[in-house]
């Protein structure tokens, strides 16, 4: 027995209808929609189907108090970040320690970097938060009350990546003093939150990921180490650094990174730039670039007359923003 022709049509044609629907709301799919809760495996970045995930945005300036960047924090340039610039993640740098900082004004620094947690959350995009300090083993008690604050708050949910210490100093011992700080840390919020990212910064301004690899962080899972760079000034060497503790099996986030010197200023540097582009997408590594901001600097991608909410045309963003803009739309995710 065969149907007729005329039978078996309405259902092809209902199927073809589905499977264009389902196709055309693919394309629109967010970020946090598509991957789900992310996990580290085998020292990869994985979503919620165990396939490597390769995330890109850009990083917030400090968050202090009375500095350019906190005009930045808001619901506006999240969604804007997120509609016009495709980003799938986006970083808090929550100043911790200097002048304005969390530590000398935490309510109003817990404000900003809650506005940009929960637009990020309203826009299914990835947002780390970041403890920004060069100092942050002074700080303990503070460190793990703030990141049991933020696991309670928002720990159950997929959006959540906690970067715990953004950038120990050169003569900061991985092995005596930023390694112990980042157990202790690690430890209250695992105690809450079981498993989202968290992100461990490295010895030298979190770029002796080689070192962390020697002696890493045991017995807790979904744990990646921070690799910043700013291409004007870290160059191959850095990227063999990477490399080794690849290869030793450490996860590695570039949760920091710029096209300029590592000051912050200088020219974009587009040849070592596009090398590094091509070591993170070889590695299937994550990266925030370095910073929405309107300050007087290269790595500004604001000029001082942009719109501090946007959607902002090309003639708002400077050299260094126009790249990055065209870096982070067309990266994908
Ligand atoms: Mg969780």
């Amino acid at each position: 027995m065969t149907h007729s022709s005329s039978k078996g049509l309405l259902p092809k044609l209902v199927l073809l209808m589905l499977t264009l629907l389902s196709f055309f709301s693919l394309a629109n799919i967010t970020p946090v929609e598509k991957h789900g809760s992310l996990a580290i495996e085998n020292g990869q970045l994985v979503n919620q189907n165990h396939q490597a995930v390769s995330l890109a945005g850009p990083s917030l300036f400090w968050s202090n108090n009375g500095w350019s960047g906190e005009e930045f924090y808001s619901k506006e340039v999240v969604t804007n970040i997120s509609k016009q610039w495709q980003a799938s993640i986006i970083r808090v740098a929550m100043g911790a320690d200097f002048k304005g900082s969390y530590l000398t004004f935490p309510e109003d620094n817990l404000l900003k970097v809650t506005q940009v947690i929960e637009a990020a959350i309203d826009n299914n995009i990835y947002v780390i938060i970041d403890w920004h300090s060069h100092h942050a083993e002074r700080d303990v008690e503070q460190a793990v009350h703030f990141f049991q604050l933020m696991a309670k708050k928002y720990g159950h949910l997929p959006h959540i990546i906690y970067e715990i210490y953004n950038e120990p100093l050169k003569n900061t011992d991985w092995h005596s003093v930023i390694k112990p700080y980042a157990i202790e840390v690690i430890k209250a919020i695992r105690a809450i939150d079981k498993d989202n990212i968290i992100l461990v910064g490295t010895q030298s301004w979190s770029q002796d990921v080689d070192i962390s690899a020697k002696n890493p962080i045991k017995n807790v899972k979904n744990i990646a180490y921070s690799l910043h760079f700013y291409a004007g000034t870290h160059r191959e060497e850095l990227r063999q650094k990477a490399q080794q503790a690849l290869d030793a099996g450490l996860a590695l986030f570039v949760s920091e990174w710029g096209t300029v010197t590592a000051n912050g200023d200088g020219a974009v540097d587009y040849l070592e730039t596009e090398k590094w582009l091509a070591f993170i997408r070889k590695n299937k590594l994550s990266h925030c670039s370095w910073a929405l901001s309107r300050k007087n600097e290269g790595a500004a991608i604001f000029t001082a007359e942009a719109s501090i909410t946007g959607p902002w045309p090309d003639e708002q963003l400077t050299t260094n923003g126009r790249y990055l803009k065209n870096i982070i739309s067309n990266w994908g995710y």
